[in-house]
């Protein structure tokens, strides 16, 4: 229900698991022992004290509520971590990716970076551009240190 929220959130640089298999209550009990903010859209949960129920529908807005409870810094973490898998990205040198990506994409970026976990390769493309006008809209300039 939240796996698109959750991938913007790892756009944004956020550590963040969502196992769609778990259900809500084996979901809460895995963020406690691994010490994780649980955000939910699952009203039987809501009244835990320790759960962020998120109100709104659209991802957009829930990315609005979550960092107005959890503020970060996105333009400090952005573009890190892997945002189907989560794991912490690495620059990889140029010749590495080769023919992994397009010619066009090869051709015209200098910077790559590999998740050693799934193998997508990220490059700084147009939907990241697209992508950081879309955070800077969502996070006031005062909020960010
Ligand atoms: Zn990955």
């Amino acid at each position: 229900m939240l796996q698109r929220l959750a991938r913007w959130l790892r756009l944004l640089g956020a550590d963040v698991t969502c196992d769609p298999e778990l259900g809500g209550a084996e979901a809460l009990h895995r963020a406690r022992l691994e010490g994780r903010p649980f955000l939910t859209r699952d009203k039987r949960l809501r009244t835990a004290p320790d759960v962020l129920y998120l109100q709104a529908q659209l991802f957009r807005d829930q990315l609005r509520e979550v960092l107005a409870h959890h503020p970060f810094d996105p333009q400090r973490f952005a573009f890190s971590r892997c945002s189907r898998c989560n794991t912490l990205l690495h620059e990889v040198p140029r010749d590495v990716v080769g023919r992994r990506v397009p010619p066009f994409v090869y051709a015209t970026h200098d910077r790559f970076a590999l998740c050693e976990h799934c193998h997508r390769i990220y490059w700084d493309a147009t939907h990241l551009s697209r992508a950081r006008a879309e955070f800077a809209a969502l996070i006031p300039a005062q909020s960010v240190s």
